[in-house]
């Protein structure tokens, strides 16, 4: 049976609380030998390293999210994760990068129907405050991502790299690191020419369930174009349930659905998916 490795899993969320000894079993039996769990603040980090000491086959990666660069002590985090990193089940840094799609002004935005964007447009105190706390958390999203990248390349560690609506500031930030790092952008929704790019510059992307639904015409357009060496698979549970489960619980088991449809679109045998994804997963994150 092909075996694969889920590179992206939140196995500390509470989703899985209680259920961790059942969802590795059923990940196993579906082939899925390997998983990499993914830390996205101090107490998820701390829980990551405590469920890969746990598990033989599960890893962890430590870091802090763009989302979470603003929650409280989130910043003083950063100074503890140089530790956290050199546990010897951490293999990797992240997840980091650059998140425009949550910032403060849209959150308002969602709760006072646009009219914080029209407030922008016309420069009133309320637009202008919405601005200044966009341009915050931008600044420490920013600050976070260098300082991981450096971290990354301290220890000589890849990164796990999650971007959304913010493409151009993170490959600016992400470019001086090109030869000293590499980057997978996880969840990657981008087109073919954009992920050529990245594996130009020695980075990955990963795909998840997006990649079964209906509607992910561009996606599956980049899966059948990319590189052999050049991706890998992830579920990002508990979220993105591949179909038939979309809108369930997902979990590492469902990466065997991701891998098959892989197959189908590249027009190779899931043993060969499995063969190029475990290759390269093992390469990136140094197994
Ligand atoms: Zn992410
Ligand atoms: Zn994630």
């Amino acid at each position: 049976m092909a075996v694969l490795t889920d590179t992206h899993a939140h196995l500390d969320f509470p989703e899985f609380e209680g259920q961790l000894d059942a969802v590795i079993a059923r990940a196993r039996e579906a082939g899925v030998h390997r998983i990499i769990t993914i830390g996205i603040g101090r107490e998820s980090c701390r829980k990551s390293i405590a469920i890969a000491e746990k598990y033989d086959h599960v890893f962890a990666v430590v870091g802090l999210h763009p989302c979470n660069v603003l929650d409280p002590g989130a910043m003083d985090f950063l100074e503890e994760l140089p530790a956290l990193a050199r546990h010897p089940k951490v293999v990797a840094l992240g997840e980091t990068g650059m998140d425009y799609h949550h910032l403060p002004s849209r959150e308002l935005a969602g709760r006072k129907e646009e009219s914080v964007f029209t407030a922008l447009q016309a420069g009133t105190p309320e637009g202008m405050q919405a601005e200044i706390a966009d341009g915050a958390m931008k600044a420490a999203q920013a600050e976070a991502f260098k300082a991981q990248l450096d971290l990354a390349v301290e220890l000589g560690r890849n990164v796990v790299i999650h971007q959304r609506a913010a493409w151009d500031d993170t490959l600016d930030i992400l470019r001086p690191y090109t030869g000293k790092l590499r980057g997978v952008f996880h969840c990657f929704g981008g087109t073919p020419e954009a992920a050529e790019e990245l594996v130009t510059m020695g980075h990955l992307v990963s795909f998840t369930g997006i990649v079964t639904f209906k509607n992910a015409a561009l996606v599956q357009e980049t899966v059948q174009a990319v590189a052999p060496d050049g991706y890998m698979v992830e579920t990002d549970c508990p979220y993105l349930a591949p179909v038939p489960f979309r809108g369930k619980t997902c979990e590492p088991a469902h990466v065997r659905l991701i891998a098959e449809k892989i197959a189908a679109l590249r027009g190779v045998t899931l043993d060969q998916v499995a063969a190029d994804t475990e290759r390269t997963a093992e390469a990136f994150f140094k197994l």
